[in-house]
């Protein structure tokens, strides 16, 4: 099976598939496939060496990758991600959402861990290659995709601290079902005080491993305080909100008889989301204001009293839209629209499903044909 004859059109990678599953086991996967926990026949792997640039990469079974007991990342946290989804079409066709802006957002975070960028044509083609060798895999429901995680992680064996030699970039893929089977809910959420995510000159714009590794202690206070999720404020003046949890964040005003949506303005201590970006346009698109700016937690608590900010909501690949419905912090708590879904974030979230599922015309060019 596994020769090196067997080659990609292109030439840059090897292909030697898996047998697939069983239609009997995948369908049980894909019956309730949640979030993350199955994962297709498949994976890629391109090989990289500092001299030699991007080896041929292997469409390969997924399966476990050696790593020396000294390889870089198991020690300084080299560790770049991305997620994207591929939606199954009304004609039969599969499309993934914006996947070169993810390819260039990779090699912004490559950059600043001081990885090697993968050209975006590599990036798209790895994607590409996969979707198609397991394109049974993506569910047909509006709301389900197939989950795209592409990664890269240093591997040189090497206990000097600078940045590894070698690298492996992989891409998995994961079958994922509605976020909200039992309809959208709003979360409660916790603004973290004691803990940040992101200073300036730091990491935070990265999508990088570590990120998440420092939230995980603030997620799990948010949890002890009864909350869903943690609400990050920024690290300077303590005061600005930035995000919620791993999902960018936006407010819905109501001023003088307009709806505005505004967001927190990227600093340098935000991650961009390609969700974020393309809820911005959607918004304009159905006549509301967008807006990018500074937002106080004391705006949030005022705004929000007086009556001129009336919903709010995060929002990211995976959950697309998640309204928030409860703000606590030690200072107090205060509910948003009564705990229910606004009309604006159901409007908004509608809309990119609608576009993502190929339910309304695609008049950007967002999406991408994969076969
Ligand atoms: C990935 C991520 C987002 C959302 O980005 P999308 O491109 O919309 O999926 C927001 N915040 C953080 C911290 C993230 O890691």
């Amino acid at each position: 099976m596994s020769t090196t004859s067997n080659l990609s059109a292109s030439g840059r990678f090897e292909l030697q598939p898996a047998p697939p599953a069983s239609d009997e086991v995948r369908a049980a996967r894909m019956q309730n496939p949640g979030f993350g926990r199955f994962f297709t026949d498949n994976m890629i792997v391109i090989p990289y060496k500092e001299g030699e640039g991007w080896g041929r990469g292997a469409l390969k079974p997924y399966g476990l990758i050696p790593i020396d007991p000294a390889g870089s990342v198991l020690h300084y946290g080299q560790a770049i991600f991305e997620g994207f989804k591929a939606y199954h079409q009304p004609d039969g066709s599969i499309k993934t959402f914006r996947p070169e802006a993810n390819a260039h957002r990779f090699n912004a975070s490559a950059k600043r861990l001081a990885m090697p960028e993968l050209p975006v044509e590599l990036f798209i083609e790895a994607a590409e290659l996969l979707i198609t060798q397991d394109r049974v895999w993506v569910p047909k429901a509006v709301g389900e995709s197939l989950y795209m995680r592409p990664f890269m992680i240093g591997t040189e064996a090497a206990l000097g601290v600078r940045p590894s030699k070698e690298y492996l970039f992989i891409l998995i893929a994961s079958p994922a079902g509605a976020y909200f089977p039992q309809g959208v809910k709003p979360v409660t959420v916790w603004i973290s005080e004691d803990y940040v995510r992101a200073a300036p000159g730091g990491t935070g714009s990265a999508k990088c491993a570590g990120n998440y590794a420092g939230s995980l202690v603030a997620q799990q206070q948010a949890k002890d305080k009864g909350c869903d999720q943690v609400v990050w404020i920024d690290a300077i003046h303590r005061k600005y909100v930035e995000e919620m949890g791993g999902m960018n964040i936006f407010f819905v005003y109501e001023e003088n008889g307009k709806t505005i949506v505004v967001t927190p303005i990227l600093t340098g201590t935000l991650l961009p989301g390609i969700t974020r970006l393309s809820l911005l346009e959607i918004a304009k698109e159905l006549g509301f204001g967008a807006e990018e700016r500074k937002i106080s937690i004391e705006d949030w608590e005022k705004d929000l009293r007086e009556g001129r900010m009336t919903e709010a909501f995060a929002c990211g690949t995976a959950a697309v839209i998640t309204p928030i419905g409860t703000v606590k912090s030690v200072h107090g708590a205060w509910v948003i629209k009564d705990g229910q879904t606004g009309p604006v974030s159901a409007k908004l979230r509608e809309t990119l499903l609608n576009i993502q599922h190929g339910l309304v015309l695609d008049t950007r060019g967002w999406l991408h044909k994969v076969i």
